[in-house]
Order: C-alpha cells, then sequence, then structure tokens
C-alpha cells in the first residue's frame, strides 16, 4: 500500500510504471530515502496512472538523481501532477525549515526530501497522451491509457511488447480503479487488449462499500451536528473526494436541506483542483454535466464559500454558529484540517467525518479505528467529537466492483499479481478472484520482489517444478504460457 512503483525492463531498455511515495507508519516513509533499485540515468521513460502523491510523489526524486525523461500521463493528469509535486516540494521544504527551528530531528541539518526545483525539473518531463490512443514507449514497445474512474485522469495502462520469441503479449497495470455509477466522472473502462499478465490493485479486496446514499448519510450527519451547535469537518482530499462531496452537499443545497453559506471549502489545492475538474469537460460524467453551467453546477466557483488564504482559515476558528468545513489533507496527516481538529476534537459538539481510504499510521486511522487522544504538533489532544466514517464516498473499487472489471477485460489473463493493497484485502482479493470459473490464482506482490520476465517459456520445465506458475501449467501443459 502507497509507493506505487513498477519496474518493466527489456534489453537495454526500462521503464517505471508510476513513481510513488510511501506515506504512513514512519518505517514505511523512510523507505522514500532509499536509493532507487536501479540506476535512474539509465531508466527510459515513466507511465503515470494517476496523479496521487502514492504514485507519483518520487518523481522528483528520480529527476534529482539523474533521471531525463519522459514521463508519459493523461492531459487531465500533468494538471493535476503539477499541482501536486509543486505542493508536495513546497511541504518538504517548510518541514525542513521547522525541524531545523525546533531541533525536534535527529538530524543536524535536516533536508526536504526533494526541493520545489527538483519538482520544477520532472514537470517538463511531463508528455500528455490521450486516453485510448497508442503511444511508442520504445521502438516496438506500445502504450495505450484507459479510463480508470478514480480521479480526473486516472488510467489503467496497457503495456504491448514482443517477447524473446516474437510473439507480441500485453501487460496491463490497472492503477487505481474507481467506482462505478458514482457521480463526477465516467465509469472505470476496461483495457482494449486481452492480457497475458495483470497487474491489479487490492486496495478494498476484502471489502463491499455499504450502498449507502451518501447524501443521505452526509444530510444526516449534518443536521445532527447543526442541531447541537457543532461544526462538521470533513478531511477530505483535494484530488478528487473534495469534488464529489461538493457534489453531494450541493444537492442538499438543491433540496434546500443545507444553507451555501454555512459550506467552507478550506485548501488552495483543493479550490484550484475543482477549477480543473469544472474544465475537464470530456470526463464529466452524465450527473455533472446535466448540472454544469446551471445555477447547481457543484463545482462553480461561486456555490461555496472558498478560503484561499490562510487568514481566511483561521477566521473559521472564530466561528461559533455550525458550519461545515472541508479541508485537505484527507488522512489529517497533515494540511489545514489539521488546524481544525487541534480546535474542534476536544468538542462534543463537533463530528469529524473522514470519506476515503485511511492508512494505518496515519492520523485519520488512529481516529476511526477510536483513539481517545491523538498527538497534534507534538501534544496530546483528547478526542470529544463524533467521528464518521463513510466508505460510500471511497475512490476506489470494492471488491464486487474489481471484479466487474476484470470480468470486463476481454479475455482472461495468463496471470494476475495483486499489489497496492494491505495483506488482508490482497488474499481475499485472491481468493475471489481464483473462485471465477477459469481465472489463475493470483500471485501476491512484495516490495523488490523480481514477478516475471516476458518471454519466459513455460513448456521448457515440468509442471511439478513450476510451483510459481502452477495454476496455468498444471492446468494446460502444453498450451503456451509464456509472458
Ligand atoms: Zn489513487
Amino acid at each position: 500500500m502507497t509507493g506505487s512503483s513498477t519496474l518493466l525492463s527489456w534489453g537495454e531498455n526500462s521503464a517505471l510504471v508510476d513513481c510513488g511515495l510511501f506515506q504512513g507508519e514512519e518505517e514505511l516513509e523512510q523507505r522514500n530515502w532509499n536509493p532507487f533499485p536501479f540506476s535512474p540515468q539509465k531508466l527510459g521513460a515513466v507511465l503515470l496512472t494517476h496523479a496521487h502523491l502514492d504514485h507519483t510523489g518520487l518523481l522528483p526524486r528520480l529527476a534529482a538523481q539523474g533521471f531525463s525523461g519522459p514521463v508519459y500521463c493523461t492531459k487531465a493528469s500533468r494538471a493535476l501532477v503539477s499541482l501536486v509535486l509543486q505542493d508536495a516540494a513546497q511541504i518538504q521544504a517548510e518541514e525542513a525549515r521547522y525541524a531545523a527551528k525546533t531541533g525536534y530531528s535527529r538530524h543536524p541539518d535536516p533536508r526536504p526530501l526533494y526541493t520545489p526545483e527538483d519538482a520544477r525539473r520532472v514537470l517538463k518531463m511531463l508528455r500528455p497522451v490521450p486516453f485510448d490512443e497508442e503511444g511508442e514507449l520504445f521502438p516496438g514497445v506500445r502504450f495505450r491509457f484507459r479510463r480508470a474512474g478514480h480521479l480526473l485522469g486516472a488510467a489503467s495502462v496497457e503495456v504491448t511488447a514482443k517477447g524473446a520469441d516474437g510473439e507480441r503479449r500485453t501487460w496491463c497495470f490497472s492503477g487505481d480503479v474507481g467506482r462505478y455509477g458514482v457521480p463526477i466522472l465516467k465509469d472505470p473502462e476496461p483495457p482494449l487488449a486481452a492480457p497475458h499478465a495483470l497487474l491489479l490493485e487490492s486496495t478494498y479486496g476484502d471489502r463491499v462499500h455499504a450502498r449507502e446514499d451518501a447524501a443521505a448519510a452526509l444530510e444526516k450527519i449534518i443536521a445532527g451536528t447543526f442541531a447541537r451547535g457543532g461544526m462538521v469537518i470533513i478531511p477530505a482530499f483535494a484530488l478528487g473526494r473534495t469534488q464529489e462531496v461538493l457534489y453531494h452537499l450541493s444537492a442538499l443545497v438543491d433540496q434546500k436541506r443545507l444553507d451555501p453559506r454555512a459550506v467552507f471549502l478550506d485548501s488552495p489545492m483543493a479550490i484550484d483542483v475543482t477549477d480543473l475538474y469544472e474544465r475537464a469537460e470530456t470526463e464529466h460524467d452524465e450527473d455533472l454535466a446535466a448540472l454544469a453551467d446551471g445555477p447547481s453546477d457543484p463545482l462553480d466557483p461561486g456555490r461555496f464559500n472558498r478560503c484561499r488564504t490562510s487568514e481566511q482559515s483561521k477566521a473559521l476558528n472564530a466561528r461559533t454558529e455550525p458550519a461545515v468545513i472541508v479541508a485537505s489533507s484527507g488522512m489529517a496527516n497533515g494540511g489545514r484540517v489539521v488546524h481544525h481538529l487541534l480546535h474542534r476534537l476536544g468538542d462534543r459538539r463537533t463530528a469529524v467525518v473522514f470519506i476515503g481510504y485511511q492508512a494505518s499510521g496515519t492520523r485519520g486511522r488512529a481516529l476511526v479505528d477510536g483513539a481517545e487522544t491523538v498527538a497534534i504538533h507534538g501534544r496530546p489532544v483528547d478526542v470529544r467529537a463524533e467521528i464518521r466514517w463513510l466508505h460510500g464516498l471511497s475512490a476506489h473499487a470494492d471488491r464486487d466492483e474489481l471484479l466487474r472489471w476484470c470480468r470486463a477485460l476481454p479475455g482472461i489473463p495468463g496471470r494476475i499479481f495483486l499489489n497496492h493493497g494491505e495483506d488482508p484485502p490482497r488474499k481475499a482479493l485472491a481468493a475471489a478472484i481464483s473462485a471465477m470459473d477459469g481465472w489463475p490464482r493470483p500471485e501476491v506482490l512484495r516490495i523488490g520482489k523480481v514477478i516475471a520476465s516476458m518471454g519466459l517459456d513455460h513448456d521448457a520445465h515440468s509442471p511439478a517444478d513450476c510451483q510459481e506458475h502452477r495454476f496455468r501449467c498444471a492446468g494446460s501443459p502444453r498450451r503456451r504460457t509464456s509472458l
């Protein structure tokens, strides 16, 4: 989970699919400082599935260590990645300065993981490629992005190349798969080519999201909180989740159940991202297209209060009337929402509504797990507020939706590898996939593990020797199962 990155190589050529930052437990985040297990100077290219930091956040470090591009992504991803990486570099610079000033770091001279200059360098390498069009990664190696529905610009990517035996094979990388039938973005679309191998995310492989009506659930929480004179604080990922929350809040406004003047979007990045969503008309689903440009446009700049400056944000501390504050970050590990939590977690009238994945080791995870106190800025804060977690607003497909996405593939993959998930969901998803008629048992990946080689000929060895590939080999010993 987090730190998504897969190295592909063909002889002298190599490319990464994603270059993500590790986030969560300190031990995990320490990995961000490790040298890359390959030479960044020799790396030929990067393919990005989407803009989230756990898929892009190490790109500036890759560039600082000698990688010189190109980085292929969708057009919308390029715009989002620019915002995300510059913001990440800025935060790291501030944290390093703060650590140096206060002396809380173990290092005598704390440095950021990378600088804004490193981020700017890699942004110049971004090369947008439209959805559904083929691009050339290297001579003879093609790729194509397909809509994944997880975030504006988010893609699954197909990579097709000739194996050592001259046969063309496709590897498919799901990226993060979004949800079906939720507002704003188009639904996930399956890859066009039947993959020989599939790398599939497994974030919610052990969970089926409750089919709660997100707007109804939010309304109930807001009504209950407002009735006791409290604030509703929604820690929201600036990318994607914020826009979906605004959509649902906007529906409540239309039903005259919420006063838009009581809603504050308190995150400069979320404001910028909302404007990008608003402009990306080709990616809007029917629900949003029907509202856009009308009086009920949920993403319109005038729909809700926007706090761009820190003064506007701080002014919310003095507010005594009930309000809904939507602020980053989604796991409450940083950003302005931390200040709102510091100010209001101890107040029984407050409700804090988490709406997305909460990684282990984050403040958000501690709160949804029922922590009685959490540390904020180095001091313990008692948790008296009501803590809620709405899974229905997740950006990730649940187990059934991942299976639905798999079934829509044009063919059953020869091998499946599960990544991007903690152990329990990966195991549960592996069991669910292998229970599907004719599907192989997925293999669970480990960090740093070499997983397979294109052109590997399974016919060369007996099924008995072939523990790793036993399902394909045992089932059809004469069939070519090369990857
Ligand atoms: Zn993501």
